[in-house]
């Protein structure tokens, strides 16, 4: 395939993919892929659902954009839909998770200008989190990596260690005015937060007049068996930032505060494309699929199935060292090289990508019929046999 005039910015697998259907895809040759990345936890209901087909054609054919200075029915009702799954009661709509990042900042900064005035303006995040590429949410995502030649980010932050509630203590002052966490670091290798470090994440916020601002980006929109991930946590954050899963592939960005949180006033942000009825269409129905549809009350059903079939491959194959993750947000830490694994999974037909530097994820759309799962566990395992017959 020509590269075309693509912009070098990805390392692309050398594949076209056509068509895809519910956890497969399928190249230009029809050769069928099972689909265990669902474009980094956005199809959450798979290829093609006839759900979300419909919202398109039925949407697009009354009305797709309309600018934020009207009002939309899909919108309103979206962000009641929301607010009645969650603890929380204003949404503002973008279009991508770094979008969102941005806006969670700027919500934590206006607080700090609000309850200290201009000196209660650092934002704290986690080493080896993940929280998108623009300027601002790149600034608090703690991976060098991301960050060297672009320099010089956003001031005004502070990084902190994952988990560790004593550095988050002596990380703390009054000048903070927001602390970032993903309750599992996805990007970053699958590491789940511990409740009791999030319950007290949550305690240091309200001694410091801080928010708590979660990125459910990626753990978000059901893939945890709970709507919302930090239902599965049991902590309530000020402020949380989804996207990814929420329009089940098409964009959409959200990001929604509790009372203390909702400090933006008119002037203060948006979005041209944010919350078109579209985009709000779309989402209304995944949500739809996800609640009534009964979808995400499955997810630990799924998620149990997968992760015993994870634990009898890794009593026979000893590279699997762990097994990481929770509902279908999985991650298998390997001891070999993982960027090699991946290659070898896409040889044998299976699409998986890495997670830090030593995991391969797991990311299947939560409607995954276990047939589906079966079959990719099977060509994981032929991955696997491959590496025993070179030790
Ligand atoms: C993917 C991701 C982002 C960035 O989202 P984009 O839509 O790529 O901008 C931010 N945070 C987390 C946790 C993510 O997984």
């Amino acid at each position: 395939m020509s590269k075309g005039n693509i912009m070098n910015t990805y390392g692309r697998f050398d594949i076209v993919f056509e068509k895809g259907l519910g956890s497969k895809l399928y190249d230009s040759n029809g050769i069928e892929y099972m689909d265990f990345v669902s474009g980094v936890a956005v199809n959450c209901l798979g290829h093609s659902h006839p759900a979300i087909t419909k919202a398109i054609a039925d949407q697009s054919s009354e009305l797709m954009h309309i600018s934020n200075y009207y009002w939309s029915k899909q919108a309103v009702e979206l962000s009641e839909k929301i607010c009645y799954f969650s603890d929380h009661k204003s949404v503002f709509f973008c279009n991508s998770g770094t979008e969102a990042m941005e806006c969670g900042v700027k919500i934590g900064r206006k607080y700090g200008k609000i309850k200290g005035g201009a000196d209660k303006n650092i934002v704290i995040y986690m080493e080896n989190s993940f929280h998108g590429r623009t300027m601002g949410a790149l600034s608090v995502t703690g991976q060098k990596k991301y960050q060297e030649d672009f320099m010089p980010l956003i001031g005004g932050t502070r990084s902190a260690k994952f988990n560790d509630i004593e550095d988050l203590k002596d990380k703390m002052s009054s000048e903070v005015c927001a602390v970032i966490i993903e309750p599992i670091q996805g990007e970053g290798g699958i590491n789940s937060a511990a409740i009791e470090y999030l319950k007290q994440a949550k305690e240091l916020c309200e001694k410091y007049d801080a928010l708590l601002i979660f990125d459910e980006i990626q753990c978000g929109v059901g893939r945890l068996g709970t709507l919302f991930a930090y239902q599965k946590f049991g902590v309530i954050p000020d402020v949380i930032c989804m996207a990814k899963g929420l329009g089940g592939g098409f964009p959409i960005g959200a990001v929604m505060t509790n009372e203390k949180a909702s400090v933006l006033v008119p002037g203060d942000h948006g979005s041209t494309f944010g919350g078109n009825p579209l985009a709000c269409a779309v989402s209304l129905a995944v949500l739809k699929e996800l609640t009534d549809g009964g979808v995400v009350d499955k997810v630990n059903e799924k998620s149990e199935y997968i992760i015993s079939k994870l634990k009898d491959l890794k009593e026979k194959y000893p590279i699997i060292e762990e097994i990481k993750g929770v509902g279908l947000l999985l991650g298998i830490k390997l001891k070999v090289d993982v960027k090699e694994f991946s290659k070898k999974c896409f040889e044998n037909k299976l699409l998986a990508v890495t997670a830090g530097s030593d995991v391969i994820r797991l990311l299947p759309p939560l409607n995954v019929e276990n047939d589906d799962i079966d079959k990719a566990m099977e060509l994981l395992e032929k991955v696997l046999q491959g590496y025993n017959q070179n030790a």
